[in-house]
């Protein structure tokens, strides 16, 4: 099963993710988490995008494209992964298409996680006074550029897959238990239908 997480930055992605990965046996598969790897190992492409990850704005669609391609191919991908992160824009929802269909692979699910914008903030803050992860663009100023570019490049994702019959939306301010359960049921409902 090969699902899609969407949802703003702060929206949960991440900790549903991690959960679906110990429950389904699926692999999460983050962009963000993948170019923070790429930046701790000082490897050219992370020294290329840094300062873009650092600002807010998003990295070219072809390195995301070509990023996501090769990690798809990977054996742990093999039962199922899960996509946080990517797409991100149009043109990478619809390269996403054309390689797993040339993969031979199918997408199941697109869930978006939808979130109040003003309690994003609250989320993002308080993760940075736990002092769990605390990461360069995890601050107010850029939190707001990366909730701009989620609104006009990611947004524009939503109708792209309600077109297509595939979007179910799960209200992402109920606890996390609450969402884990919704996103289950959707899961199981999909897996009855295959
Ligand atoms: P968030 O907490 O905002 O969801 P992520 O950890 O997913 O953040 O991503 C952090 C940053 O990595 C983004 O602000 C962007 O610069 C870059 N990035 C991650 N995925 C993509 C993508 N699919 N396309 C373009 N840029 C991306």
């Amino acid at each position: 099963m090969n699902i899609i997480l969407m949802g703003p930055p702060g929206a949960g992605k991440g900790t549903q993710a991690k959960l679906l990965e110990q429950t389904r046996g699926l692999k999460q598969l983050s962009t963000g988490d993948m170019l923070r790897a790429e930046i701790a190992a000082q490897s050219p492409l992370g020294q290329k995008v840094k300062a873009i990850m650092d600002s807010g704005a998003l990295v070219s669609d072809e390195i995301m494209i070509e990023m996501i391609s090769a990690r798809i191919d990977q054996p742990d991908c093999a039962k199922g992964f899960i996509l946080d992160g990517f797409p991100r824009t149009v043109i990478q929802a619809q390269a996403l298409d054309v390689m797993l269909h040339q993969k031979g692979k199918d997408l199941n699910a697109v869930i978006q996680l939808s979130v109040d914008e003003n309690a994003l903030l609250a989320r993002i803050e308080k993760r940075v006074a736990e002092g769990g992860t605390i990461r360069a663009d995890d601050n107010a100023e850029t939190l707001k550029k990366r909730l701009e570019a989620y609104r006009a490049q990611t947004a524009p994702i939503l109708p792209y897959y309600e077109g297509k019959g595939m979007l179910q939306t799960v209200d992402g301010m109920a606890g996390i238990d609450a969402v884990t359960a919704k996103i289950s049921g959707i899961l199981d409902g999909e897996e009855a239908a295959a």
